[in-house]
């Protein structure tokens, strides 16, 4: 039984069951060329004829052209190249044409990607105008009516993909009529298919573009509608498939599956009613708003498809929450789909004049009018434990205090590391080193688990640590004064490993002590013996700027040394470690070979990396069915010291995608550990579906 809940149909749906069938069919018994004579060919022949009618009926498409394509960034560049091409012409015979290629600020990236290839390729030297959207992601029909003299062609969208924000196509048509424009019109309406009423050719839209994924037919089909009378150029020639219109044997059982999608819409007993949508649509977000408190819609629900809901979390970023969704098995994006895996905020919301938290931040969850009510029911349990998982792990808001953490933990940002120290059995911690921008992250950390603030230290003089002091209030220890760099003037001395008086701060069991070089200062975190602080007894050195040598009789081979910088993603390092350049190759362990390796060795720590609210929202079995220690990377210098100075058990790593845990095995072989492994492809390619296995506890 698969735990998946796919919440992302604006970047492609399942498949309908009767459209597999369909392509089956057009697979397996009616595999003929429709383009043949013969009988085998004539029964292939009915599959396209009768997926066009229908389509021609859904759409309105009246007297214009209907062909079938392999999707809608083809539809997109037929229609740019044959209105391109007809400009050409018209200007070469003397007409004015207009010298604007306008397109709305929102449109998918094949659109002025399109419009920019065709125009630089075909010479024609028009300006490319991106037409601005209010803050509700609603084309400026001001703006429009100010550039339509001017315009050579328009490019709009029925909706958007990211918002599911609907366009006012009357409105635009209304304003292109007024202004007397001669300009081509091409309306991307891959999102609009099965949602939006349309009727092709009541309107003045001259280019209509489909894709099939989109609304349940597979990948590789799609359809062009061309107005009867608009110009049309073929963007592929050869055999003279599709009246010519598009050469190329036709994609049988992608025409076959989105004729199925299209006869069941036409029937109107397959899909759900844009009321149940609305419906279901209004659960998520009850759900969404009860689980992640301050959530904020990015999209005016009134205005737009049903089926799309984009939203962003105060404080948090895309990256976390498509992380905790993504380990409780529901699938959303960040923005759009193609630019997910980059954290760059989102074109379409900027566009609309969100700030940048928001569309940096922002979520899109998108169901289909396939979606059942199992699945939004079982989505909105999901998002309950999300919120349940983010809560505890301090990342928003919760009543409750969470259960204090022990140890290190490091927070980065782009390269640049802060560092706490923290001791759960007396509520207490010191920060060093604290980034501005984590100044509310560690706020909000120390407030949720009660924690007590003996001192904010820097390795730098007067590094702007007042803001947060400020910020930490009744949690931090104003008992005593401290210096430019934070440290307090009650420490009391003690003596390094070669001797040197220094002076300390205690934290539970541990101190950490102050050791001071020029401008710059180091810190080491260690245990006392007898009053002294020998430098095997010192597990971490934080240090700016203090070279290593000048460290290096007061600490050991086995001190980890934390650094304020981390471009690379080491984590932390030791003086003995090994350049990254001479770790062994064999650090990736397939999935495959992940039973085997753990049977040759049962002493194999399985270890996750993902964050704790990634870990706490886990639904599906780990892998190999075991259960796993939880070190969130921003823990590992911790634990690293703890296994570099046990017995060296292989240690497993394993992430989402195989990523974080290559940093984490690599770390750990750079400080010596040689039994240290990633799983490669991580929880996304392992296969955890054989295994009972009861939910992970928290270590
Ligand atoms: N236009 C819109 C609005 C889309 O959402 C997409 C797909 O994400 C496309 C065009 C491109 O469709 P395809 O990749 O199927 O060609």
């Amino acid at each position: 039984m698969t735990t998946e809940i796919y919440l992302d149909s604006n970047a492609t749906s399942v498949v309908l069951p009767a459209a597999i069938s369909a392509a089956t069919d057009a697979m397996g018994q009616r595999y003929g060329n429709p383009s043949s004579t013969h009988a085998t060919g004539l029964k292939a022949k009915v599959i396209l004829d009768e997926a066009r009618a229908c389509a021609a009926r859904l759409l309105g498409v009246g007297n214009g052209r209907l062909m079938f394509n392999s999707g809608a960034t083809e539809g997109i560049q037929t229609a740019v190249l044959s209105s391109l091409v007809a400009l050409r012409e018209r200007r070469d015979a003397g007409e004015a044409i207009g010298t604007l290629l306008v397109y709305g600020a929102t449109e998918h990236k094949a659109v002025p990607e399109s419009l920019a290839h065709w125009n630089r390729l075909l010479g024609l030297n028009l300006t490319l105008h991106q037409l601005p959207v209010d803050h509700e992601g609603a084309h400026s029909l001001s703006a429009l009516r100010e550039v339509a003299p001017r315009a050579a062609m328009v490019c709009t969208m029925a909706a958007n993909n990211e918002t599911g924000v609907i366009s006012d196509l009357g409105g635009i048509e209304a304003v292109l009529a007024d202004s007397g424009s001669q300009a081509y019109w091409m309306v991307d309406c891959v999102q609009g298919l099965g949602k939006l009423k349309l009727d092709l050719s009541s309107t003045r839209i001259d280019y209509a573009p489909f894709s099939g994924h989109k609304l349940n037919a597979p990948k590789g089909i799609g359809m062009l509608y061309v107005r009867a009378g608009a110009p049309f150029t073929a963007l592929i020639q050869g055999g003279g498939q599709e009246a010519g219109q598009r050469s190329g044997t036709e994609n049988m059982a992608g025409i076959a599956a989105l004729g199925a999608v299209l006869a069941a819409l036409e029937r109107g007993d397959t899909f759900r009613t844009q009321a149940e949508l609305c419906n279901f649509r209004a659960r998520l977000a009850d759900s969404l708003r009860a689980a992640l408190p301050g959530v904020v819609f990015n999209n005016p629900f009134d205005k737009s498809l049903p089926t799309t809901l984009n939203f962003a979390v105060p404080g948090l970023s895309s990256r976390e929450l498509m992380d905790v969704f993504d380990a409780a098995e529901v699938r959303v994006s960040a923005g759009s789909a193609c630019s997910s895996s980059k954290a760059a905020p989102s074109y379409v919301l900027d566009a609309m004049g969100l700030p940048l938290w928001r569309s940096a931040g922002a979520i899109r969850m998108s169901f289909g009018p396939l979606t059942d009510e199992a699945t939004i029911a079982a989505a909105c349990a999901r998002i309950e434990r999300c919120g349940a998982a983010l809560r505890a792990s301090c990342l928003i808001p919760s009543d409750r205090t969470a259960v204090p953490h022990d140890g290190l933990l490091q927070l980065g940002v782009e390269g640049a590391c802060s560092w706490m120290a923290l001791d759960a059995a007396s509520r207490s911690c010191i920060v060093i080193d604290p980034l501005p921008e984590h100044a509310a992250r560690i706020e909000a950390y120390v407030r949720c688990q009660n924690y007590q603030v003996q001192a904010v230290v820097s390795t730098l003089p007067n590094a702007g640590r007042a803001m947060l002091v400020e910020a930490l209030g009744r949690h931090f220890n104003r008992a005593a004064d401290a210096d430019e760099y934070g440290w307090p003037s009650n420490a009391t001395p003690v003596a390094l490993g070669n001797g040197a008086a220094a002076s300390a701060i205690t934290l539970g069991e541990q101190v950490l002590a102050c050791v001071a070089g020029g401008q710059l200062r180091a810190y080491l975190l260690g245990t006392l013996e007898a009053a002294q602080l020998p430098a095997v007894s010192v597990r971490f050195a934080f240090s700016a700027g203090l070279a290593q040598q000048d460290l290096r009789d007061i600490i050991s081979e086995r001190t980890l040394l934390c650094p304020t910088r981390d471009e690379q993603n080491h984590f932390c390092t030791s003086i003995n470690a090994e350049p990254a350049a001479t770790i062994a190759a064999d650090a990736q362990l397939d999935s495959a070979a992940l039973d085997a390796f753990l049977q040759a060795h049962p002493d194999a720590c399985l270890v996750d990396v993902r964050e704790p609210y990634e870990f706490a929202a886990t639904v599906a079995p780990l892998p190999a069915g075991r259960m796993a220690l939880s070190v969130p990377l921003s823990r590992l210098a911790e634990y690293a010291s703890a296994w570099l100075r046990a017995e060296q058990a292989p240690l497993v790593f394993f992430c989402r995608s195989g990523n974080r845990s290559m940093k984490a095995a690599l770390c750990l072989r750079r400080l010596g550990h040689r039994h240290a492994y990633s799983l490669n492809g991580g929880l996304a390619l392992a296969s955890r579906q054989s295994h009972a296995q009861p939910l992970p506890m928290a270590a």
